[in-house]
């Protein structure tokens, strides 16, 4: 370990900044309401999963966890528990953020990529985010959000999103009650 890693750990501090990546994809499915950033799109087919399929929202949850070193979203919410089934994302997210809350910091900006051939993301673009502004309890200035369609990758089939975050420190962590 780098000298000053090692003063540190020993000093307890953390770093001012932090950043998280989170990957996701789903497969479109018929028969299932299509739901990305929380917002409800109108489309033919929607994202299959054991949740509600906002591959968006899991990506930002996963960005969030893994900027503070948590457990990934399928650890925290495993799809093998039946308690999630069709679950709201939104509940994913608000336990991530406040776990990053916990840890001390606060959310500084989100930048997301989503790759999917259809529905057109343009026109429900500032309606996405701005809910995940809200949700994230940050300006909608400070998400990003580009809509790709996935060409010569052959996944006109699926939807993938991906996302990185900023975190910024803001008061020392919380400490763990000693049982
Ligand atoms: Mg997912």
């Amino acid at each position: 370990m780098p000298i000053s890693n090692a003063r540190r750990a020993t000093a307890g501090t953390q770093p001012t900044t932090r950043i998280g990546y989170g990957f996701d994809s789903h497969e479109f499915r018929a028969g299932v309401p299509l739901r990305i950033g929380g917002v409800p799109l109108h489309h033919d087919k929607g994202l299959g999963g054991h949740s509600d399929g906002d591959v968006l929202l899991h990506a930002v949850t996963d960005a969030l966890l893994g900027a503070i070193a948590a457990p990934d979203i399928g650890a925290l919410f495993p799809p093998s528990d039946p308690k999630w089934k069709g679950a709201d994302s939104v509940i994913f997210l608000r336990e991530a953020l406040k776990r990053v809350r916990n840890a001390g910091y606060a959310v500084g900006n989100v930048d997301a990529s989503l790759i999917l051939a259809v529905p057109k993301i343009g026109p429900n673009a500032a309606a996405i985010r701005t809910r995940v502004a809200e949700l994230l309890g940050i300006h909608s200035d400070c998400v990003g959000l580009k809509a790709k369609t996935p060409e010569g990758l052959n996944l006109d089939q699926a939807a993938i999103a991906h996302v990185v975050v900023l975190l910024q420190k803001t008061a020392p962590a919380k400490r763990k009650k000693k049982r």
